[in-house]
């Protein structure tokens, strides 16, 4: 047929508005045919994935960047209604390497729906959960999906925003209808999902982090293509590995709702808990400032004192007004951070806040470096705060350091071949025979169950360096007699539930 100028024109033009995607529209328009097609992806209802896997301990492994304490993830199951913006995640860890806790398999339960967030406890019964970060990042995690994610920007009330390639990816930011910031980045070749990253804050020595998943290994089910492979990351770490046996796509995943007692329950965020901070001069001028989970301690110095931890920083914070009250007189110069692992190190920015030294192994150098520089915008802490600080001063030791004047001496050892961590310092009183050490025995702390799996290391690293200790003094637990030690190093623990029984040998990472 022999169309009239004016109408091929209209036609066009016709084409042209119907088909008027901005460039990132398009990026997901291309997502959505290669996933399966606009129309398939909006009919989606659930979707079920079933795997197992891995899981690491992001901060908490030997090293900053090592991943060699690990969980086996069994039962991996993540189930979600689509539309009703509600999931339910369930899994049993169980940790592969030497753990303070115990050998056993935790089965955990998680569910959100809308803004209720709650876990599931072994008894069956529903706790709400009223973090507003974790909230959020429950909600968030729902669009950690090639679905879900592409779904969610395919809205038209999603706005779509800031196209970029990185490499062979093609990135847009999207933020929900339901105001959920995320990164979609999807592979600019076969226009499947790569990734989806969303921010989050943390209250470790990170701050800011992108929490971000990673998908591959797509293959067909039910008229969609869907990724078996999931990983993910807390910033560069490495935080699970999750291979999918099976997944279901608009099968009957039973009640997503929120059970009454957690939806119910308030949703305000509760108060952090005071700090409370007992003061107990072990030895003269040596102070124990205990309370809750983590303490530090204080040394006089002739003209300075030193705070061996600071944990977190509200107790970093306290342990700083205490050292004022203590000797007002006496400049606090120095902090002595045990090991780099997030629930000792966090309140080393605090400490850089206030101008103090950090003195820790070499390994945490380029680390700490870099975490003064990082922002902590979500949840600003005390660095963030500070208008001015002063530069970072660090002071790194390699195996042994000795800090003495005329008035003290105490001495940093490594805690060698241990495999809690690479980089844990003992700290030696040698005229006050005081023993002080994060993690690795944990006198009377309820959290060990009794377990102990690192004492005799410790015991051979105390022989190696003929300490003469008349006390321990840890950094969580109580002060005991050393002959407590000794005999939870002999007997202390169930060698038939610790496979890996002490002494446990490593080859440090080069
Ligand atoms: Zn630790």
């Amino acid at each position: 047929m022999k169309r009239t100028p004016w109408l091929t024109l209209l036609a066009a033009a016709t084409l042209a508005a119907c088909d008027r995607a901005t460039p990132e529209q398009q990026i997901v328009n291309d997502a959505a045919a290669a996933l399966g097609g606009r129309a398939r992806i909006l009919a989606v209802k659930t979707i079920v994935i079933e795997g197992k896997g891995t899981s690491y301990s992001v901060g908490s492994d030997r090293l900053i960047d090592t991943n060699s304490r690990i969980y086996d993830v069994a039962g991996y199951k993540y189930a979600i209604d689509v539309a009703g913006r509600r999931a339910l995640s369930e899994q049993t860890r169980t940790p592969k390497t030497p753990n303070f806790s115990g050998q056993a398999p935790v089965k955990q339960v998680q569910g959100i729906d809308g803004d209720v967030a709650y876990n599931v406890g072994a008894s069956g019964n529903a706790t709400r959960v009223r973090n507003k970060v974790t909230v959020n990042a429950r909600r968030a995690d729902i669009y950690h999906h090639p679905l879900t994610s592409v779904r969610a920007a395919l809205d038209p009330a999603a706005k779509i925003a800031n196209l970029r390639t990185l490499g062979n990816e093609t990135i847009v930011d999207v933020t929900t209808a339901d105001e959920v910031s995320m990164t979609l980045a999807i592979d600019s070749t076969t226009k499947l999902p790569t990734r989806v990253v969303s921010m989050t804050a943390s209250d470790t020595i990170l701050g800011d982090v992108a929490a971000e998943t990673s998908f591959a290994e797509y293959e067909d089910v039910s008229g969609l293509r869907l990724p078996v492979h999931f990983t993910s990351k807390v910033d560069k770490f490495k935080d699970t590995d999750i291979r999918v046996t099976k997944q279901t796509v608009d099968g009957d995943v039973g009640n997503l709702a929120a059970p009454a007692a957690a939806a119910s329950a308030p949703a305000s965020e509760a108060p952090p808990p005071p700090v409370t901070m007992t003061v107990e001069e072990v030895a003269k001028g040596i102070w124990f400032l205990a309370g809750q989970t983590h303490h530090s301690v204080l040394v006089e110095f002739g003209d300075h004192l030193t705070l061996i931890e600071a944990p977190n920083e509200p107790r970093a914070l306290a342990a700083f007004a205490k050292a004022k009250e203590l000797r007002p007189d006496k400049p606090l110069t120095v902090v002595v951070n045990t090991h780099h692992h997030f629930d000792h190190s966090a309140g080393v920015r605090a400490a850089v806040s206030e101008g103090l030294t950090v003195i820790t192994h070499k390994s945490n150098v380029a680390f700490y470096e870099e975490a003064v520089r990082r922002p902590h915008t979500l949840i600003p802490d005390a660095l963030a705060k500070n208008p001015s600080p002063k530069p970072l001063k660090i002071v790194a030791l390699d195996d042994e350091m000795v800090l003495k004047d005329d008035t003290r001496t105490i001495v940093l050892y490594r805690i060698l071949d241990n495999s809690h961590a690479d980089n844990n310092l003992m700290v030696y009183f040698p005229k006050e025979r005081l023993l002080t050490q994060a993690d690795i025995f944990m006198p009377r702390d309820p959290r060990t169950l009794g377990y102990a799996p690192w004492v005799d290391n410790l015991l051979e690293n105390i022989k190696m360096h003929h300490l003469q200790i008349d006390r321990m003094m840890p950094l969580h637990g109580k002060i005991v007699p050393y002959s407590e030690f000794l005999k939870v190093a002999k007997d202390g623990f169930d060698r038939s539930i610790v496979p890996e029984a002490p002494p446990y040998r490593f080859t440090a990472p080069s």
